[in-house]
């Protein structure tokens, strides 16, 4: 692309584009955005070391989504209190074979390392669906509810127990958490335990140092999930609530469907009520929960979730200044008070509502702004 001296462009790092002839609005518009970005790195570098405490006290902690190990580092700049969720699937997508045991141990212990004695929450493969397949991935007709996650990685237990091994080495360095996607049912979680039991033997059949004692958890992205939270929480030390696929299997609404875009409503009663059950769950039980869809990243999604209850949320590295300066500025118990009338709202139109109008009560107009 050529330009000529003194002609106005719009370059956005971010989205990685370059407007020319750029309109009136469109330069507004960047301007606001620059403004904002200017304002998130500010609060970075005021909120890095303060606590998330809100106004009435509340101690929530912040995680970080963590989805190739070079953003670790950002992770721990931006005050992250741990990885509420590693996706692993950057070692498989675009791939003709599978990344060995070392490889995958280098990507685990590289994030492992940046967080010390922090929790690291690692997920196993969760290929399928929305993440592109693997080469020779079968064909499928209804991917989302196909052959995916949880489920490809138990009918391969040799692929599977490649990556077990991998994490039970890297949780040698540090607080790792093994985490299962797309768990539908216990039995899934029985006969991954097995595995994982298989993992830890060969291990220590060849003398590699491991942990076997390794904390395992589940994604609670399915309604089944959620409703069976109970039943479930017998076998896991923790839940971690994926509302980007919850939404979406809750509402069926395909999550990258742009024409169903305005029915993907994670502020829908139902969800709120299948969130607010999953903790209710996880309080009773002992089992830790945390947040870690889109939805935590999002200021008045964050509102909501706490006001549901939830104390931990786990959000993209960028979000976190953001969400930090929300919960700072915001009690819990308008929060409480908000989602509890927003689970018996009719629609997610009117649940939005009753959010939106707390939020904008309760804390500066100015953080509202993603
Ligand atoms: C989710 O489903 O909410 C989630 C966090 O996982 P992913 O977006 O990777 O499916
Ligand atoms: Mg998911």
């Amino acid at each position: 692309m050529l330009f000529r001296s003194g002609e106005t462009v719009i370059l956005d790092g971010t989205a990685g584009t370059v407007a020319t002839r750029p309109s009136p609005a469109e330069i507004a518009g960047a301007t606001e955005r620059a403004r904002r970005e200017r304002r998130d790195t500010e609060l970075l570098a005021t909120l890095r070391t303060e606590p998330a405490v809100s106004k009435d006290d509340a101690r929530i902690t912040l995680l970080a989504n963590v989805d190739l190990p070079d953003e670790a580092e950002t992770a721990v700049g931006n005050g992250a209190e741990g990885v509420g969720l590693m996706r692993t699937e950057f070692l498989v997508v675009g791939r003709a074979s599978m990344p060995d045991e070392d490889e995958q141990y280098e990507a685990y212990a590289k994030v492992v390392r940046a967080f010390g004695q922090r929790p690291v929450i690692i997920r196993t493969f969760d290929v399928g669906g929305d993440k592109l397949p693997i080469g020779g991935w079968p064909h499928e007709p209804n991917p989302f509810l196909g052959w995916r996650a949880i489920r490809m990685c138990l009918d391969q237990p040799d692929l599977f127990k490649t990556q077990l091994r991998a994490l039970l080495r890297a949780a040698v360095l540090g607080d790792v958490r093994i985490n299962l996607p797309l768990v539908v049912s216990v039995a899934e979680v029985r006969q991954a335990r097995a595995l994982i039991a298989e993992a830890a033997a060969e291990l220590r059949g060849r003398g590699v140092p491991h942990r076997d004692d390794v904390p395992v958890g589940i994604m609670v992205e399915t309604p089944a999930a959620a409703v069976l939270a109970g039943a479930i929480a017998r076998d896991v030390a923790f839940f971690s609530i994926g509302t980007n696929d919850l939404v979406q299997y809750t509402l069926a609404v395909d999550r990258g469907n742009a024409a169903l875009a305005s029915r993907f409503t994670p502020l829908h009663p139902a969800v709120l009520r299948l969130i607010r059950m999953t903790r209710e769950v996880a309080d009773a039980r002992g089992v830790a929960v945390s947040v870690c869809g889109e939805m935590a990243s999002d200021p008045l999604m964050a509102f909501t979730l706490v006001g549901l209850g939830i104390r931990q949320l786990s959000v993209s590295p960028i979000s976190l200044p953001r969400v930090k300066a929300l919960i700072r500025g915001m009690r819990v118990a308008a929060a409480v008070e908000a989602a509890g009338a927003a689970m018996d709202a009719a629609t997610a139109d009117d649940a939005e509502t009753i959010l939106r109008a707390a939020l904008h009560a309760e804390v500066d107009g100015e953080l509202l702004h993603t």
